[in-house]
């Protein structure tokens, strides 16, 4: 018996090593996570082992296929990852192309699907069409989301659901950056703006152009640049009630919103933003619309809000 032992993952851990020991398993895994570069890890052990004409070890050094895999050159395992957020239909299709045929050097060929929730309505109708096709190729599919509840349920049925231990404790940067597709630098630019905002929203109208909108300009950067804000008044919060932030690590400008500001004002600023964000699905004038939310959170500072 060769048992695959993941630290902190005991089902998983059950699963891959029923497999490493047994060829019999599912078409489709669907791996559930909270954190993303925990199951693109996990997804490429899976493969390993799906794959490497040995029984798997943790560093296979009996066939070159593992170390082909881990340096990404490996032909018979496709990874496909969203773009911009979204995993269109073309890639699908050179999916289903490259995998017409039997896999040749390894056991199974092997593809990932990362944040299979990101497939757009076309490429979720080709990749079930493509679950659907009787299998004599030895293809199986990885997938993996953080969000299952945002999985099509056609898909979901046709796999065989792995739910790992949540492992992610703090969000922290990298969790901002991520959700975003915003670099640390952007996002600092954003809180330096947020803090004109907070201290002399006059200004910050003034400044909106150069400051602000030369950078963010579509709806979609909007979207995301009022992440961040939201992020810095839910840490704020956090700040006043708990003593520390989830994601901007004390930040000196967010400390001193806290302390200035009582709990009710920052959640009618909270409030204001997640309006504001739904407000931006509709067609929108920016610069009007930066300019009023500038304007709004002002009112919400110097308490002449009506909004509750
Ligand atoms: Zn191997």
């Amino acid at each position: 018996m060769n048992d695959v032992v993941i630290e902190k993952q005991p089902i998983l851990s059950k699963i891959l090593s029923k497999l490493n020991n047994s060829l019999v398993g599912a078409q489709a895994y669907l791996l559930v996570g909270d954190d993303e570069d925990n199951l693109e890890k996990y997804s490429l052990i899976f493969s390993k082992i799906l794959i490497c004409p040995e029984k798997y070890t943790d560093n296979c050094s009996k066939c070159n296929i593992c170390s082909r895999i881990k340096s990404g050159n490996f032909g018979e395992l496709n990874i496909i990852k969203p773009v911009n957020n979204v995993i269109k239909k073309e890639e699908i299709l050179s999916l289903k192309e490259k995998f017409k045929t039997k896999s040749i050097e390894g056991k199974n060929q092997v593809y990932i699907i990362n944040n299979v929730d990101t497939l757009n309505s076309s490429a979720a109708n080709s990749l079930l069409k493509f679950l659907e096709e009787p299998d004599d190729t030895n293809t199986i599919a990885i997938f993996t989301t953080t969000n299952i509840n945002s999985v099509i349920s056609t898909i979901v049925s046709r796999c065989q659901v792995v739910r790992l231990n949540n492992e992610q404790l703090k969000k922290g940067m990298k969790y901002i950056k991520k959700i975003t597709f915003l670099t640390e630098e952007e996002i600092n630019n954003i809180l330096d703006f947020l803090f004109i905002i907070e201290n002399n929203f006059v200004k910050a109208v003034s400044l909106m152009k150069v400051q602000f909108l030369d950078y963010f300009n579509t709806k979609e950067s909007l979207k995301n640049a009022l992440m961040v804000i939201l992020l810095s008044y839910k840490d704020a919060l956090n700040y006043k009630i708990f003593k520390n932030m989830d994601y901007f690590n004390n930040e000196t400008g967010i400390k001193n919103i806290a302390d200035c500001q009582s709990e009710e004002i920052i959640i009618k600023k909270i409030k204001f933003i997640l309006e504001n964000m739904q407000k931006l699905e509709y067609n929108v004038n920016i610069t009007l619309f930066i300019s009023n939310f500038i304007i709004g959170i002002g009112e919400i500072t110097n308490g002449k809000s009506n909004r509750n």
